[in-house]
């Protein structure tokens, strides 16, 4: 059996901090926004190298308030990629925003500012660029975009820890996810939004804990969305790991690279030039997908994918108006994409029975 994650080898790494940790919070039974919270929004801040951190109850909360404090006109359109998880598209109708979705690339599978500059209308306040499967999407032409049309830019970063990308400009405002599959995962639900900005921190900041910053004084309406404590101390110490379990991540996917480039059929996945990439997910393309997947699975390998179902044709967007055919690009991905397991901890022997089992596989179709 070969596992999509393996968050058990994580924690084996950090088990003995953790429970320190814990230990120190359940003795000063600082449970909601003790000194952890704190010293973790620094932390992570400085790791991005952007200001200010502001800790989140998870990352749809933290799109959601990032997207809020910005104070955009009611029912304005939101730009968004068609081909991404769903709460991106979620958070902008709970921000009381109109998704205005886009196609995606057919080389990286990210927001194609072409299409995006062409679903732009009259209306349109923002745009999020998501960084999808831990590469950036191309930041320059999203702030070309959005600079000729007054765009507010609030970046999805919630596969994408530790990712770079060379000569983009600088982070406004992000929003991101600790879900306990990201590359930086907590042991339940936890977010974050990063910012340049000072007003924009505090404004977060009121909004993820009921429009309040003296207490019993509630300047707006607000979320219960903080970070919460416990999962600051596993944040912290997870997050001292990240850039070695990303770099872990890049050595898997280079091996993948190897083993599977002779394979027929295959497509494999690459990082764009000047981007370096953090490997969340390794998304291959394949002909008929199903029956790959199926095979994989049968013989113990747990792929997956991410996402079968695009944005545009789930029920729950169905207000929208959209249909099939309305984005080629990420719909024929839709079709194809396979995401094959991927972790710090997946070995080269486990990766070459991914490879040998995906040949198999395929040669049967
Ligand atoms: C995980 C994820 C989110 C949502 O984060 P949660 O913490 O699960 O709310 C948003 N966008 C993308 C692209 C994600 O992968």
């Amino acid at each position: 059996m070969i596992p999509f994650v393996d968050l058990r080898a994580a924690h084996a790494e950090v088990a003995e901090e953790v429970l320190q940790g814990f230990d120190r919070v359940l003795q000063n039974t600082a449970f909601v926004q003790g000194p952890d919270v704190a010293a973790f929004e620094e932390e992570f801040a400085a790791f991005s190298g952007v200001p200010y951190c502001v800790g989140a109850g998870n990352g749809t909360d933290a799109i959601e308030m990032a997207l809020r404090a910005c104070e955009l006109p009611p029912g304005a359109g939101a730009v968004l990629p068609a081909n991404t998880f769903v709460a991106t598209a979620e958070a902008v109708v709970r921000a009381g925003l109109r998704p205005v979705l886009a196609d995606c690339d057919d080389d990286h599978l990210l927001l194609d500012p072409g299409s995006a500059a062409s679903a732009v209308g009259a209306d349109t306040a923002a745009i999020l660029p998501v960084h999808l499967y831990g590469q950036q999407a191309p930041m320059a032409a999203v702030h070309e975009l959005a600079g000729r049309h007054g765009l507010t830019v609030v970046e999805d970063g919630a596969q994408s820890q530790g990712s770079e990308q060379a000569g983009r400009p600088p982070v406004g405002l992000a929003a991101t996810s600790f879900y306990p599959g990201k590359n930086l995962g907590a042991y339940g639900e936890a977010g974050a939004v990063l910012t340049s900005s000072p007003g924009l921190a505090r404004a977060v900041r009121l909004l993820t804990s009921h429009g309040s910053e003296v207490k019993y004084q509630h300047e707006t309406l607000g979320f219960n969305s903080r970070l919460d404590t416990l999962q600051a101390v596993v944040l912290r110490a997870k997050l001292k790991r990240l850039a070695g379990w990303n770099e872990q991540r890049r050595a898997a996917a280079d091996r993948y690279q190897e083993l599977l480039s002779g394979i027929d059929g295959v497509r494999l996945p690459r990082a764009a030039p000047g981007n370096v990439h953090v490997w969340h997910l390794y998304v291959i393309r394949v002909p008929e997908r199903d029956r790959v997947l199926a095979g994989l699975q049968e013989a113990g390998v747990q792929a997956q994918i991410h996402y079968p179902v695009p944005v545009h044709l789930q029920p729950a967007f169905r207000h929208l108006g959209h249909g099939p055919g309305d984005f080629p690009v990420t719909e024929k991905a839709a079709g194809e994409i396979l995401s094959l397991p991927i972790h710090p901890h997946l070995s080269p022997e486990q990766q070459e029975q991914v490879a040998e089992t995906l040949a198999k596989v395929l040669s049967q179709l």
